[in-house]
């Protein structure tokens, strides 16, 4: 029996490919992908700090976590397989039986779903109040229960802000963590406020280009240690290649998101000034409605507007959108191309009337997410969709 290479049949070394070993010093410009599940420790290797299998840690992934750890200014971070991945592993990973969570009715519509539906199954309470009556937030704090505060600023669908420095001084007065999903201003924004835990999206404007789904948390070492011990066991591991194509993303996430946030400017000035279209909403805009905050809290404004259509442009949001033949009805946003869809029959099926109204979801309402395309035919495309009329 022979154990080299050379007196191997052409099958097995089809299983065992050709290895070629780079020279030391001899960089590649673009870091490989370690595309592998399975790591063979070394024999007399640091204990707890070699890779070993995919699902627990991976090269290429742990360099997209000390990246985005990086630029969000903490200590550590942990990717998942989706933002709605890191946003449920990590309640589950800091909530227990018999705990309470506050957050508010203007959430991304699954992490709602989420705390209302799944974690009181495993007897977790909620309390889901409003950002537009934060001061309530202190009197729904219950002594020796409550364990976490949860909010998006500005929400999605329709950009409301939180007021983030009232929410951290009540949560740090009772002892409470704080976690912000501050998907739609992006990685780069508000990472001066000192909440616990910071979730994102990456699946929005951090990969850009709509072709992988994945979430990160960045936090403190410790309670991010706390909560990867959880979700190891949920399985919602980022792969390699997903983690390589987001790393690429990241490269051009500056000259994206700047561009996006000009030419958002842009149409929801249009827009706003259009007689047939009301309640523009866009955190950039003077006017009607009050910004104030986001306005002090951001950098720059963001790639997401939304706004009401009057009813004579089309019978509803929904076949509005089909009026429009550059923009595309789809889900998501921060994209390279320009996506829209209907708030209400997206995010609205598990809210009651009263909710919908005071959050400004309708038949008419719509999300636009501006992509990298020239202001000027995206306003002449809306332009055209207004005019088809019904
Ligand atoms: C999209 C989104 C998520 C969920 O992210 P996925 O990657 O789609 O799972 C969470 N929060 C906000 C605010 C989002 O926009």
């Amino acid at each position: 029996m022979s154990a080299d290479r050379k007196d191997w049949s052409g099958n097995t070394r089809l299983v065992h490919p050709v290895s070629v070993k780079v020279p030391e010093g001899n960089t590649p410009l673009i870091r490989p992908i370690y595309q592998s599940v399975k790591f063979t420790p070394a024999e007399n290797g640091p204990a707890g700090e070699q890779f070993f299998y995919s699902r627990i840690s991976n090269p290429t992934v742990r360099q997209l976590e000390l990246t985005l750890a990086e630029q969000m200014k903490k200590e550590d971070c942990i990717v998942f397989s989706s933002g709605v991945a890191a946003i449920t592993g990590m309640l589950l990973s800091i909530l227990k039986s018999g705990d309470h969570v506050i957050s508010f009715r203007e959430l991304y519509r699954p992490t709602r779903i989420f705390i209302k539906e799944t974690l009181t199954k495993f007897n977790i309470d909620h309390s889901l109040l409003t950002l537009k009556n934060i001061r309530s937030l202190e009197s729904a704090i219950i002594p020796g229960r409550t364990k976490l505060i949860h909010f998006e600023s500005p929400t999605n669908p329709n950009l409301e802000a939180a007021d983030i420095e009232y929410i951290i001084s009540v949560a740090k007065k009772h002892n409470v963590l704080v976690s912000m999903d501050g998907t739609f201003a992006g990685i780069h924004q508000h990472n001066q406020f000192p909440v616990d835990l910071m979730v994102h999206s990456l699946t929005k404007s951090a990969n850009g280009h709509g072709d992988v789904t994945a979430g990160g948390i960045a936090g403190g070492s410790a309670l991010l240690k706390k909560i990867r011990e959880t979700t190891i066991y949920l399985g919602a591991a980022l792969d390699p290649h997903s983690a390589y194509m987001i790393e690429r993303g990241l490269k051009t996430y500056s000259l994206r998101v700047q561009k996006q946030a000009q030419t958002a400017f842009r149409v929801a000035e249009y827009l706003n000034n259009h007689k047939k279209i009301k309640a523009v909403r866009y955190p950039g805009l003077c006017g009607p409605m009050n910004h104030d905050l986001l306005k002090k809290q951001m950098t720059d404004m963001g790639s997401i507007v939304t706004f009401e259509i009057s009813p004579e442009v089309a019978k509803s949001a929904d076949k509005f959108c089909y009026h429009l033949k550059l923009i595309s009805l789809a889900a998501s946003v921060g994209s390279v191309e320009s996506i829209i869809c209907p708030t209400n029959t997206f995010f609205g099926s598990d809210l009651n009337s009263q909710d919908k109204e005071e959050m400004g979801i309708n038949n008419f309402s719509l999300r636009l997410s501006v992509g990298l395309e020239e202001a000027d035919d995206l306003i002449a495309d809306l332009e055209q969709a207004i005019r088809q009329s019904q």
